[in-house]
């Protein structure tokens, strides 16, 4: 890509955000976002949105539910524990739709996480687009026994699920028949990595760092094959506070957005290109 197709790209997303931001601050449906914000600073006639205070979960969890919502219906609702404390985050179709989960490699996933909750919402993802998903069970042997009767050709699910699957996979299912492995969490292991690499030789492995309350918010650099290298998704836009703690902002109308919110993992980010094209990487610290 060209520094001229490079940066008509920037701008394009920095337009999208800009009115991403009015939209949320004159929004009828909710307050949120101008409850905490208090007063903001324009800047050419806009909101500065580098100006913008971060929330964190806090925030959220101090919010009543129905209070911080920006898009009423055709909600999923899910519980989401911060901090210890269960809170609710809502989806919906058309948002989780928006979410980047690498390419379609595959018809037939069975999707398995340790919440189930997130099983049935990374499912609506692949029901948006026409694939209909396979929900594992509680029992892992059934689960496998009907992934293999359903001739699954893919799986999707968290890096304890996948561990778990793996422990009992050869068992029921031929490993060379799975084309994609796609591995959804927020720290990611390099031996779990490997033993995916050796069972299933033929399937492409996508890792995607997400986090239960924002979903998809990187995926990891294809070029580099560290596993360590994320690069943001489309909609998203990474930033660190002054501690290195990530802060994410989606451009994506969810039932309460994501903008600016402090999370508690730590990045490195770096800000040149990468081979594949990205402009921006970050890694996980420990
Ligand atoms: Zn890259």
């Amino acid at each position: 890509m060209n520094e001229t197709r490079l940066s008509s790209a920037k701008n394009r997303k920095l337009e999208r955000l800009y009115d991403f931001i009015e939209a949320i601050y004159h929004s009828k449906e909710s307050s949120f976002y101008k409850s905490v914000w208090g007063n903001v600073n324009p800047k050419d006639g806009r909101i500065d949105y580098y100006s913008l205070p971060t929330i964190d979960v806090k925030h959220i969890i101090q919010h009543e539910f129905d209070k911080r919502l920006y898009v009423k219906n055709g909600l999923f609702v899910k519980v989401v524990y911060g901090n210890d404390i269960p809170f609710l985050i809502a989806v919906t179709k058309d948002s989780i739709g928006q979410e980047s989960y690498g390419g379609i490699l595959c018809q037939r996933p069975l999707v398995s996480f340790e919440n189930s909750h997130e099983s049935i919402e990374k499912g609506l993802w692949f029901y948006g687009k026409n694939i209909m998903p396979l929900a594992a069970e509680d029992n892992l042997d059934i689960t496998l026994m009907v992934a293999e009767r359903y001739g699954v050709d893919s799986i999707v699910g968290d890096t304890e699920s996948i561990k778990k699957l793996l422990s009992k996979a050869e068992r029921y299912i031929d490993g060379k028949k799975i084309t994609s492995i796609i591995l959804v969490d927020f720290c990611f292991d390099a031996d779990c990595n490997g033993s995916l690499k050796k069972y299933f030789p033929n399937a492409k492995i996508t890792l995607v760092f997400s986090l239960s309350e924002t979903g998809s918010l990187g995926l990891a650099c294809e070029e580099k094959a560290d596993g360590q290298t994320f690069h943001p998704s489309e909609n998203t836009l990474i930033e660190t506070d002054e501690h290195g703690y990530l802060v994410a902002t989606q451009l994506i109308m969810r039932p309460t957005p994501i903008i600016k919110y402090r999370t508690r993992i730590k990045i490195k980010m770096e800000k040149k290109s990468c081979f594949c094209g990205s402009e921006l990487s970050f890694s996980i610290r420990n």
